[in-house]
């Protein structure tokens, strides 16, 4: 497979959706998304699928990742310096956050797929993303503050820890209720927190506890 030019094919459909930014594009071209699979489904890589990734989770969409990539650069008006990521899954998203933000901070919660994705993610080499392995509904308080907080996993109402890792100004873009709706809070300097439905969603659930 010529996955350079079926990647590029596939960044050509996301560009033609619009709203997508740029350097997000740029990104998902570098980003090789075939290694991220079994190599049974490598060949649907450059597809708009969720595929299966094991233990029951799947791999985002490359339309949803380039989506809340775009929508965290969009509302945040800069690159972010620190981004922290609920649900690492087998790593995609991850590896595209990192090449657009200063730092990534990603939580897995399933060993098995927090040591798939460190697999997967080394011939990257992305000197930038720190991979933890816990319950990511504590966030992240070693990276803490972060200008923007993304969850893969849906919640009712998203924890606490996520706002209050924020720092002021910063964007927390989740998958929330019932039905789903991916979600976006800025913290304002107040205190307060605004928030603004971004689009219908379709995410695995948050879980508690480390398996
Ligand atoms: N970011 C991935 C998407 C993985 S699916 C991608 O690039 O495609 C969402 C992931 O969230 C799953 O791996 C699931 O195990 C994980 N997850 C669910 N609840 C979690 C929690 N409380 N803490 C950390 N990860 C969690």
């Amino acid at each position: 497979m010529d996955s350079q030019a079926v990647r590029a094919s596939m960044v050509e459909r996301l560009r033609a959706l619009g709203g997508i930014e740029p350097a997000v594009l740029d990104a998902m071209l570098a980003v090789p998304r075939h290694i991220f699979l079994e190599p049974g489904l490598a060949a649907q890589a450059y597809l708009d699928n969720a595929l299966p990734i094991g233990h029951g989770q799947t791999i985002s969409k490359p339309s949803v990742v380039a989506r809340c990539a775009s929508v965290l650069l969009q509302s945040l008006g800069a690159k972010p310096a620190r981004v922290l990521e609920i649900g690492t899954g087998c790593g995609y998203q991850a590896a595209v956050l990192s090449r657009v933000a200063g730092e990534v901070y990603s939580v897995e919660r399933i060993r098995a797929l927090h040591e798939l994705a460190r697999r997967n993610l080394r011939a990257l080499r992305l000197a930038n993303l720190r991979l933890l392995l816990g319950d990511g509904s504590a966030g992240a308080s070693s990276g803490a503050p972060f200008d923007a907080v993304l969850s893969a996993a849906a919640c009712n109402e998203p924890p606490q820890a996520w706002l209050e890792q924020l720092r002021p100004g910063g964007v927390l873009l989740a998958p929330v209720g019932q039905p789903q709706r991916l979600m976006a809070y800025r913290k304002l300097g107040t205190g307060r927190v605004e928030s603004w439905c971004v689009e219908d969603a379709r995410f695995v659930p948050l879980k508690s506890g480390v398996l």
